[in-house]
């Protein structure tokens, strides 16, 4: 096995040779944040073995209705709060996540418009085909399970130029089928019905797997025509076709 010069091999003391090293501002990462709950991979690795740093960020919204699910995860993840007020943790400390552990807001008045968390959440990729994670909701009466889904992170669309983090359109799948039957959101043991996730749609989440699909799109697009203009072919006409895909 290949070390890089590592002793235990787990870290290249040399870059490899696609991936090279990148520095982030986290609080600069913010600003181009796009929603409540958004996980935004800070590296463009998200291969197997990887480990994957998550800028999250959270901010008080005076009419917010707090949420509040269950995460369920193949492999641990640490939490390091970076910066907050008005946060769950303070700034500098970390956790280690349990298997499955609750996420909410992580603010302690969630419609205090001075409230903000700013978070770094570390997955690892496994090795290998499969890596379940999931989204399970509970009865705010009695807390029975009243709906859960697991799926294989690993499965998603193969993208070209820029990877993507699959577990996002997951979660914008789970908001989706949840807040659309009734019958997903009631309790089975005490016919409690819990509202849809209100706030579901400002997560981010969706437009993160819209924002990669045009990312792709646009680099493969850009790199066709810096292709017709360096073999002499000349720029290409608009295709009111092509416009329409
Ligand atoms: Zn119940």
């Amino acid at each position: 096995m290949q070390s890089n010069g590592s002793k235990t091999g787990h870290v290249p003391r040399t870059p490899i040779a696609n991936r090279q090293p990148i520095k982030v501002d986290l609080f600069e990462l913010v600003t181009r944040n796009l929603g409540l709950m958004q996980l935004a991979p800070v590296f463009p690795y998200l291969h197997d073995g990887a480990i994957v740093p998550c800028m999250t960020n959270t901010t008080g919204v005076k009419d917010l209705t707090p949420w509040h699910f269950f995460h369920d995860n193949d492999v641990k993840e640490t939490l390091v709060c970076m910066a907050e007020n008005g946060g769950a943790m303070k700034t500098g400390q970390i956790m280690i996540l349990g298997d499955c552990h609750g996420v909410g807001p992580f603010l302690r008045e969630p419609q205090d418009p001075a409230s903000y968390y700013v978070a770094l959440i570390t997955v690892r990729m496994c090795n290998g085909p499969t890596q379940m994670e999931g989204i399970i909701m509970r009865c705010p009466k009695c807390s029975e399970v009243i709906y859960e889904r697991h799926f294989n992170v690993k499965e998603g669309p193969e993208r070209k130029y820029y990877p993507e983090f699959h577990a996002l359109r997951y979660y914008a799948e789970c908001w989706e089928e949840f807040n659309r039957d009734e019958k997903l959101r009631t309790c089975a043991k005490c016919g409690t019905t819990r509202p849809p996730e209100a706030e579901s749609g400002n997560f981010g989440h969706l437009q993160y797997a819209r924002n990669l699909a045009v990312a792709n799109r646009g680099r493969e697009a850009f790199e066709q025509m810096a292709s017709r203009l360096t073999s002499g072919a000349g720029a290409p006409t608009h295709d009111a076709s092509a416009a329409r895909e």
